[in-house]
């Protein structure tokens, strides 16, 4: 198949964790973009998919063949007259998201994996419009620190499934490797899909998802509800072999 869309993950697929994207893949990236829509999905906020990503790109790649879903899908961003756009954001009420606060803080202590009153690296639960995210070690965690707090990724699991009993009528998902996000029901990587392919006219058919997590409780597993075929990746390594593919047409 030849895709007429890539639509890549970000956190592990574009990225290492939480670091910007290395000169290979903005240059790949770039390249790709001369032929081919590339959408960016992420459970980042839109100021960190600009900062580590977007800038970085040379000023002359095509940005009207990017599209970016940050907050897992909850928004959709076009580039049109040299800036970007909303086409949609479901974003989060101040009663959604000071009941949703409210609930992650009582997971953390029923839980007793994060005390909240200690030092963290940066605000731990951090409030993105669409979406309330939860950093166990808080944003600016080093990724040695974050990798040594949960190796196996049993504690974040143990906090989503503790978060998602405290809020039912929420979608609650492990995001990074120490967060777990939160949205509106039935808002995720999915829904964004959808959207996209709507607002393209470009049916899921001839989309191409590539990401680390599509395997059980992964974070990109969700995207298999709408059949879009899908590529699975170690990391950027195997993301850049990948584009290299799909890059001359
Ligand atoms: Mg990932």
């Amino acid at each position: 198949m030849m895709p007429v869309m890539i639509i890549f993950d970000v956190d592990r697929t574009l990225t290492r964790s939480k670091l910007p994207a290395n000169s290979e893949m903005v240059k790949a990236l770039s390249e790709l973009l001369a032929t081919k829509r590339v959408g960016i999905i992420s459970g980042d906020s839109l100021s960190i998919l600009k900062r580590d990503i977007v800038s970085l790109l040379p000023v002359e790649s095509d940005f009207g063949n990017l599209f970016l879903l940050p907050t897992s899908g909850a928004a959709l961003y076009v580039w049109k007259q040299e800036d970007w756009h909303e086409v949609y954001a479901e974003i989060l009420t101040g009663e959604d998201t000071s009941k949703i606060g409210g609930m992650i803080r009582s997971a953390c202590e029923e839980t007793g994996l994060i005390d909240l009153s200690a030092p963290s690296y940066g605000e731990r639960i951090e409030y993105r419009g669409a979406q309330v995210t939860l950093s166990a070690l808080g944003q600016q965690a080093p990724i040695e620190e974050k990798e040594k707090w949960d190796p196996n990724g049993s504690k974040k699991r143990a906090l989503r499934d503790a978060i998602a009993r405290l809020l039912p009528e929420y979608d609650v998902k492990t995001g990074g490797s120490t967060s777990v996000d939160v949205t509106r029901h039935g808002v995720n990587k999915a829904y964004g899909i959808r959207r996209l392919s709507e607002h393209l006219s470009i049916p899921i058919s001839e989309m191409l998802y590539v990401g680390d997590a599509l395997y059980p409780e992964g974070n990109d597993e969700v995207v298999g509800e709408t059949g879009i075929a899908t590529r699975q990746v170690s990391g950027p390594d195997e993301t850049l072999q990948i584009i290299s593919e799909y890059s001359n047409g």
